[in-house]
């Protein structure tokens, strides 16, 4: 099959990065959640700093490659996936620099996928029609895809909980989801 993954959230456990990044810059972490909502509504950031911020981190080579950290069984599950004979690409909204970043990450766990980047605020369906298998933590760039064939899933976070969808399976980490896919075969 032709697999895609989103990068951020599913691959990597990005919000534990940007966690960290925006605690250090607030000084405190007194937010549950890096959003929109949790520090610019909640008064702590002004949304041009929240952006500045945001930005910064996802540009950051050195702090990227030091500590936004593969989830577990992820590297492992991909090349399992490739090695039992199934195409893994990946399909994210990131772009520049910040997709250089995800290349040079997977690069160094020995992945060489191909990294299609759509652009923030981008759909990802025109990205994903020759693809059969699709995984994201972001519900919307899912429901894009209802109607396609294609398998959609949707990698649990904090943030997603609430979100359901008969047609969109949930999973909560890379040793549920190589079960999901390994499963369509048998
Ligand atoms: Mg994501």
């Amino acid at each position: 099959m032709n697999i895609a993954l989103d990068f951020d959230d599913v691959c990597t456990d990005t919000h534990a990065y940007k966690y960290a990044a925006f605690q250090s810059r607030l000084g405190h972490g007194n937010f549950e959640y890096v959003s929109r909502t949790t520090l610019v509504d909640a008064g702590h950031l002004t949304i041009s700093e929240y952006k500045a911020i945001q930005t910064e981190i996802y540009c950051d080579v050195e702090g990227s490659l030091d500590r936004l950290k593969f989830k577990s069984d992820c590297v492992t599950s991909i090349k399992n996936l490739i090695a039992a004979g199934h195409t893994v690409s990946i399909v994210t909204a990131r772009d520049g620099i910040p997709l250089d970043i995800a290349r040079m990450l997977l690069e160094r766990e020995g992945l060489d996928l191909t990294t299609i980047g759509v652009g923030y605020g981008n759909s990802k369906t025109e990205a994903l029609k020759d693809f059969d298998v699709f995984i994201d933590d972001d519900p919307t760039h899912l429901v894009d895809l209802l109607g396609t064939g294609k398998r959609l899933y949707i990698m649990s976070t904090s943030e997603n909980m609430q979100f359901e969808h008969p047609e969109i399976k949930r999973v909560n980490n890379w040793q549920e989801f190589f079960e999901e896919i390994t499963s369509i075969e048998a």
